[in-house]
């Protein structure tokens, strides 16, 4: 069961993960874009526990706000993207007790709004090719879905988005060269896997 404490939980380990990596998240995006994301999504998710909706015991409240929080903080693309896939998830969620299998179901609506939002389709060396893959396993696992099920599929994605040639955003200049550079937008959204994973030990 997934609770609005857990989903606390989650904005605030996502917070510090984000933010003890912020120089690798920098560097990343130093090689392949302008260098920003590890600011921007330190930013984003500092604001995102500060504003984080304490009183509800609703999980889709919550991640609802965090996704305010990002639209509002984050200018550069992971922003609004990121903004979209927490709003998207949040407003799905109903009630104080969510099962995991919708749980899935609502993150898979999160981004499928991040897809759209992005016009980006897997493999085009983006988060989504980090966030997707997990998504379907915790569809194919439903309630019985375990912290070990996310992160190996987050590991195994993280090895192969690295060797994808970028098609959108910043990178995407890179063509060729991009291949074999980690993608900084997938390695936040790794950590904020790891993050949930965590959570729902
Ligand atoms: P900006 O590129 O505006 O400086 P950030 O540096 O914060 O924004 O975020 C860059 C990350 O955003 C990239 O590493 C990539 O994962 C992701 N990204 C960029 N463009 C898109 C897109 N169109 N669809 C999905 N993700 C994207
Ligand atoms: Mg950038
Ligand atoms: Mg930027």
């Amino acid at each position: 069961m997934f609770t609005a404490n857990m989903a606390r939980e989650w904005v605030k380990e996502s917070s510090k993960k984000i933010e003890g990596n912020k120089d690798q998240l920098t560097n990343l995006d130093q090689a392949l874009g302008d260098g920003d994301h590890g600011l921007n999504m330190t930013r984003g998710l500092k604001a995102a526990v500060e504003q984080l909706d304490e009183d509800t015991d609703e999980p889709g409240q919550v991640l609802k706000g965090v996704g305010k929080s990002l639209l509002s903080k984050v200018g550069g693309a992971s922003g609004p993207l990121y903004g979209t896939f927490f709003m998207k998830a949040g407003n799905h969620l109903e009630g104080s007790k969510v099962e995991f299998s919708e749980l899935a179901s609502g993150l898979r609506i999160g981004v499928d709004g991040m897809k759209k939002r992005g016009k980006t389709e897997r493999d085009e060396k983006t988060m989504i090719d980090l966030l997707e893959p997990v998504i379907e396993v915790m569809e194919e696992r439903g309630n019985d879905v375990t912290p070990d099920h996310l992160m190996e599929r987050a590991n195994k994605s993280l090895d192969m988005v690295m060797e994808y040639e970028a098609k959108k955003g910043r990178a995407a200049y890179y063509k060729e060269k991009s291949k074999g550079k980690q993608d900084a937008g997938a390695q936040s959204s790794y950590y904020i896997i790891q993050a949930l994973a965590e959570v729902i030990k």
